[in-house]
């Protein structure tokens, strides 16, 4: 379940009941074989106990609930009545697409340009010491690139970085299975600033 008033998915914790957790605390996405309609992603998060646990997430909480579809009511206290909070997001949201602003992106390293992304094509986040490593697999070529990014290009949808570190290397499929090895990987790798620009 995702709360469009908080940002945060909110899974199961096997020591609190519940974890409420932003995009930035998953680790890994993997979009589940079979469940076609509607797509089920199995993600790892890193939880506020300390430990890392599996969870689920429909495709539509993953890239669409962000943005507001399905926020609820609140009481508007201008009016004190109840407003439907997610018909005004997604209304908001609805505006600033159709001018060509994108709550997600990335660099595509291979095709050398920006691309807008949603959430279900991200594959590893890492976190580091000032930035997250965020691995994502390119809708339009399928190739996987690594971007440096900060917390809030990942947590908060139409906030893109101006610009980004990218690995200046694509990323065989198998490199980022372990989260050490995504980890590592960041370590040794060398990162070009791209402008994040989509036009
Ligand atoms: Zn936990
Ligand atoms: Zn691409």
């Amino acid at each position: 379940m995702y709360d469009a008033l908080t940002g945060r998915y909110t899974f199961a914790c096997p020591h609190r009941e519940e974890a409420h957790v932003t995009l930035s605390a998953f680790r890994r996405l993997e979009r589940l074989p079979g469940a076609a309609h509607p797509a089920v992603y199995g993600v790892r998060f890193d939880c506020g106990c300390g430990d890392e646990h599996p969870g689920l997430v429909s495709h539509q909480e993953l890239d669409w609930a962000p943005l507001g579809a399905g926020a609820g009511s609140f009481l508007n206290l201008m009016t004190s009545r109840h407003d439907d909070a997610g018909a005004e997001l997604t209304s908001t949201a609805a505006a600033r697409l159709q001018g060509g602003e994108w709550p997600w992106s990335f660099y595509c390293y291979p095709e050398g340009r920006a691309r807008p992304v949603f959430p279900s094509s991200f594959v590893a986040v890492a976190p580091g010491s000032r930035s997250f490593g965020l691995a994502v697999r390119c809708p339009a070529c399928a190739a996987l690139s690594v971007n440096l990014v900060s917390q809030a290009h990942l947590d908060l949808p139409f906030w893109n970085d101006a610009a980004v570190g990218v690995v200046d290397h694509v990323f065989a499929d198998d490199a980022l299975d372990a989260v050490e090895s995504f980890r590592a990987e960041l370590h040794s790798a060398r990162f070009d600033e791209r402008r994040l620009h989509l036009n």
